[in-house]
């Protein structure tokens, strides 16, 4: 199901193409990869493993999410590690 809100406007898409989008971080994944959201039209971009800026596809939001299950696992272990070092 499509949410029909939020719908890019004639203006914003005429505002993007004369202005260029103005992305802002939408989601923080990992610490290198971040999804980015246009404020005027709502394009959507990610992080590639490249580094480089991307369209955000629904197989980018899979991979994504992912990396993020992994990436906040790795985090609670270095947490977990961190925690019984300094307690012995
Ligand atoms: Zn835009």
């Amino acid at each position: 199901m499509k949410k029909t809100t939020n719908k890019p406007t004639f203006f914003s898409k005429m505002y993007c193409s004369f202005f260029g989008h103005d992305y802002q971080v939408s989601k923080k994944v990992t610490r290198h990869v971040k999804e980015y959201k246009c404020c005027h039209c709502k394009k959507e971009l990610t992080t590639n493993s490249n580094g480089k800026l991307t369209e955000l596809t629904s197989t980018f939001k899979e991979i994504n999410a992912v990396l993020e299950l992994m990436y906040s696992r790795k985090l609670s272990k270095i947490r977990q590690k961190t925690y019984n070092t300094s307690a012995a």
